[in-house]
């Protein structure tokens, strides 16, 4: 599969680390008869601290960039990792930055926050425009982009989480990075899970598996939707991705399978098995999970281990999709303070 016909900016300086997690294998099986862990540290890619949007802004701020837009304009909730990453690339471009905030939760913004929206303030966001749950989100998008034409200037609508067919070839990039490192570091994998929101990382790591002939499984967790509403969505996109490439082929819906149970009771508020998830991963490997996704979508992994879902000594890997700043908005919750849903 060829990605070099597509305009690519660099954010990340060579491949993130791809690593066995021994002591998180050990604590998680102690009697040795549960699968091996291993990591991928998309937790370390550029636009420090760097996540899962870096990979996807490459090509969606390239392709800004080809048509002279002075600024990106892009949604979230009010702790968005998204928005954040958006805004970093913006700033090392040149360009002005704009935000749709989406208040999924009400009450849940806060004009002092810390975590990404203190990084938001930090970076010089050119404005913010906070809506209700359950707005158009593209329509609200569309008039700040109607405001700037007015002002004569040009601005670019990045979906959310930047999951489109073009954001998606990030994780086509993440699938023939890995691909690589199975065969440099003679790692055989069995297993991938990931997570799954707005579904341009694991619809674009399908397309990408798919299109790079790596027959290895992947496994979404839900980090807002369980398997019947997940599903779909990642499924449009993975195929969406397959079309932009040009592979000609219909994606196999069985390809993607996703896991709810995890994300509960809402999107981005905390329950046990994240808090659980979080100081398991800090306190074995010293890697940081975060509250909202990474903290969620690994105590999915750890529930399917428990569940028996893997073979004894298959080889899974998580793929960590960053998040670190969050993680400094709910400091109490996750040092075990502050009671959280079951
Ligand atoms: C956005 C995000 C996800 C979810 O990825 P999608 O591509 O939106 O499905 C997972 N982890 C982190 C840290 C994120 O910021």
């Amino acid at each position: 599969m060829d990605l070099s016909r597509f305009p690519r900016r660099r954010y990340t300086v060579g491949a993130t680390p791809l690593e066995f997690l021994p002591n998180f294998t050990r604590a998680l099986s102690p009697d040795g008869q549960g699968p091996n862990i291993w990591i991928k540290r998309d937790d370390m890619l550029g636009l420090f601290p760097g996540g899962n949007k870096t990979r996807k802004l490459e090509f969606l701020v390239a392709d800004a960039l080809a048509q002279g837009a002075d600024t990106l304009i892009t949604c979230g909730a009010p702790q968005s990792n998204h928005c954040r990453i958006t805004l970093a690339a913006a700033v090392k471009e040149g360009l002005k930055c704009r935000f749709v905030i989406e208040e999924r939760v009400p009450g849940s913004f806060h004009e002092d926050a810390s975590g990404n929206h203190f990084l938001f303030r930090l970076m010089g966001v050119e404005a913010l425009t906070v809506v209700p749950a359950g707005s158009n989100m593209g329509a609200a998008m569309q008039q700040v982009a109607d405001e700037l034409v007015a002002q004569g200037r040009k601005g670019y609508i990045i979906a959310g989480g930047g999951s489109n067919a073009l954001g998606g070839l990030g994780y086509v990039a993440c699938a023939q990075e890995l691909q690589q490192q199975f065969y440099e570091q003679d790692v055989r994998i069995d297993q991938v899970v990931v997570g799954s929101g707005s579904s341009g990382t694991h619809g674009g790591l399908v397309a990408g598996f798919i299109g790079n002939h790596i027959n290895i499984p992947i496994v979404g967790i839900g980090v807002s939707r369980d398997p019947a509403d997940q599903e779909p969505l990642v499924y449009k996109e993975a195929q969406a991705v397959a079309d932009l490439l040009g592979l000609g082929l219909t994606i196999p819906r069985e390809a993607v399978v996703s896991v709810g149970g995890f994300w509960q009771p809402k999107y981005s508020i905390p329950n046990e098995k994240m808090v659980e998830a979080v100081q398991m991963l800090a306190r074995t490997e010293a890697i940081l999970l975060d509250p909202v996704y990474t903290g969620k979508i690994m105590a999915g992994l750890i529930g399917l281990v428990r569940q028996g879902f893997f073979k004894p000594g298959e080889n899974v890997l998580f793929l960590h999709t960053g998040g670190l700043p969050s993680l400094h908005a709910y400091e109490a919750v996750v040092l075990g303070k502050t009671p959280v849903a079951a």
